[in-house]
């Protein structure tokens, strides 16, 4: 049984105090729901004081982003072990945003996810396709290759620790998600290429979130497919009712 995730992206939205005065409210609701892992991924700011608010509750906390190294001449980035030091026990990586803004690309997704490994944290990281790239039928190529490219290296044991976000591109912050239909394909595909490339043990285990304007309408539907272990929420993860509503929806999925 892999136990789902729901994990909330609040991008460079909230304050210390907002963040802080959310969790607050958040962790009253969750106690009700069990079988479901609650994470909050913070600004780097907030990482600490939302990881102290959060202790001893059912929440865990993520990092939006790590750098590579450990430490160095990297003047405004943060290492994973910084980010664990600071209280993240996940960290996102290459996020369609940090892909398209910031020039991510599969190598760096690639040396992210093996320290994200390293300081002894989870990786979730994100991979989907274009609008453009789905259009032409390319959708299965692209995720192919994030794959081989980003996961290249794991050992079997990580990729069945690895937490992979579907995040279709197009259907991130536009309120048009993916079918249930959409995402049960892209997910089954992706699980199918885990099996063929790491093992069917690796595959079996690791966790596979959809993410694209997921929102509490949409929510039980996307995580009523066979191969939809959770999600990554955006924007509907920034008010915490919404998104206690969205983690109630989700369900723990049979292997
Ligand atoms: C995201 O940022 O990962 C995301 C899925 O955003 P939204 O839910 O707003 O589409």
């Amino acid at each position: 049984m892999r136990t789902p995730i729901v994990a909330g992206n609040w991008k460079m939205y909230k304050t210390v105090a907002e963040a802080v005065k959310y969790v607050h409210e958040l962790r009253a609701m969750v106690p009700d729901v069990t079988g479901v892992q609650v994470v909050l991924a913070p600004t780097f700011t907030a990482l600490h004081p939302v990881a102290e608010a959060a202790r001893g509750s059912r929440i865990a906390i993520a990092a939006q982003d790590v750098h590579w190294e450990r430490e160095g001449a990297f003047t405004g980035e943060v290492s994973a072990t910084m980010a664990r030091e600071a209280g993240a026990e996940y960290a996102i990586v290459g996020h369609s945003e940090r892909r398209t803004l910031f020039g991510e690309n599969d190598a760096s997704v690639n040396r992210k996810v093996s320290a994200v490994f390293a300081a002894g944290m989870t990786p979730i990281a994100c991979i989907g396709e274009t609008l453009d790239q789905r259009e032409r039928n390319e959708t299965f190529d692209v995720l192919d290759q994030q794959i081989t490219k980003g996961f290249d290296g794991l050992t079997t044991d990580q990729v069945g620790r690895l937490v992979i976000a579907y995040e279709p591109v197009w259907a991130i912050g536009t309120g048009r998600n993916a079918t249930p239909q959409q995402a049960s394909e892209a997910h089954g595909h992706i699980r199918t290429r885990l099996r063929q490339w790491f093992g069917a043990e690796a595959a079996a285990q690791c966790r596979i979130l959809y993410g694209g304007s997921v929102k509490p309408g949409n929510m039980a539907e996307l995580a009523g497919q066979p191969d939809v272990d959770g999600a990554l929420v955006g924007g509907a993860s920034l008010d915490p009712r919404g998104f206690y509503e969205i983690v109630s929806r989700s369900r723990p999925t049979a292997v």
